[in-house]
């Protein structure tokens, strides 16, 4: 993908329209890209960024660096572009700072993005820990878009308490449309109900039939290799098992080195992969 001016580092401009305070550090950017940018969607609906769930955009403001951010927006569902941002370190603190009407910089989008066709005929059982759940909410809202085409849709979401449970009103709008959810936190308060312990923990409650479903996961590492291995232990072949994995970035186009793992650079090849890919060429894991 290039810049407006054919420069691949150079990035466009948009306008933040939303900017909103998640709670636990988490804050939720709606921007509008403005024109000229590209790449135009291919679809017949002009001016919309063209970019599937799963790929990523550096994301930065003028002078203090660029973080890679997942879409959590739904391909033709809207004209703009949704982020939802951790505050953890420099850049993201800079981001944090930007409210409505602010110009937001990005390049992208960037990434391999999720495979949606594997889990076509099959039930779909989204896995998400923590910030894992931003790239998941455009695959599910994809899915949910389309769910004639796929059999039963399960979430399993883990978060560390009842606080940092995000997007809390996608979680009832799902739940309505037929989303058989699952919750958990490892810490819980006094408003707690629910379950506790980590999202491996219970997946006894996704009623299907592994050999069959199809799996999208997102979170921190050690969850996600957790999470492969018990669902391969349930008979889930690895093709159907497919999951993000995090690499610290700095260009998203194959060019700094900053994330080449195994035999490639994941920002390009990735970030999103089957378990059989990830053993074969040993970006992670065992
Ligand atoms: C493909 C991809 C998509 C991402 N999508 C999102 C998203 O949608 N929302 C979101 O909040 N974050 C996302 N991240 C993580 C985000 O890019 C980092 O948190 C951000 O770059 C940190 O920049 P910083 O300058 O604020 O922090 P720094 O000052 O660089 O680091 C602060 C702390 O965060 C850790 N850290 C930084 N980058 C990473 C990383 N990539 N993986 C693990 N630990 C890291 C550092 O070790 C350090 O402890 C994504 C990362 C990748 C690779």
């Amino acid at each position: 993908m290039t810049g407006s001016n054919n420069n691949i580092y150079m990035p466009f401009k948009a306008v933040i329209e939303e900017a909103i305070d998640m709670g636990c550090n988490v804050k939720f950017f709606k921007v509008i890209p403005i024109p000229p940018h590209p790449p135009l969607s291919k679809g017949g609906r002009g001016g919309f960024i063209d970019y599937i769930p799963g790929q990523f955009f550096m994301v930065s403001q003028w002078g203090a660096g660029e973080a890679p951010i997942s879409v959590t927006s739904t391909r033709g569902l809207q004209r703009h572009i949704e982020f939802a941002i951790k505050k953890v370190g420099a850049v993201t603190t800079v981001l944090h700072k930007l409210k409505k009407s602010d110009t937001i910089w990005l390049r992208g989008p960037y990434g391999n993005g999720f495979n949606a066709d594997a889990a076509k005929k099959r039930d779909v059982v989204f896995i998400a820990g923590g910030i894992g759940i931003v790239p998941l909410r455009s695959l599910i809202n994809f899915i949910q878009m389309h769910k004639k085409q796929y059999g039963k849709i399960f979430l399993l979401y883990g978060a560390k308490n009842p606080s940092e449970i995000l997007f809390k009103e996608d979680l009832k709008a799902w739940n309505k449309k037929g989303i058989e959810i699952t919750l958990t936190v490892d810490v819980k308060d006094e408003s707690w109900k629910g379950n506790t312990g980590v999202v491996t923990g219970h997946l006894d409650r996704v009623k299907t039939d592994f050999k069959n479903a199809c799996s999208y996961i997102c979170g921190p590492d050690i969850m996600i290799e957790k999470t492969m291995k018990e669902l391969t232990s349930r008979g889930m072949p690895d093709r159907q098992i497919i999951t993000t994995l995090e690499a610290r970035m700095k260009c998203g186009i194959g060019k700094c080195g900053q994330c080449y793992h195994g035999i490639e650079y994941i920002c390009t090849n990735g970030p999103v992969y089957t378990y059989e890919e990830i053993k074969k060429r040993r970006v992670y894991g065992p």
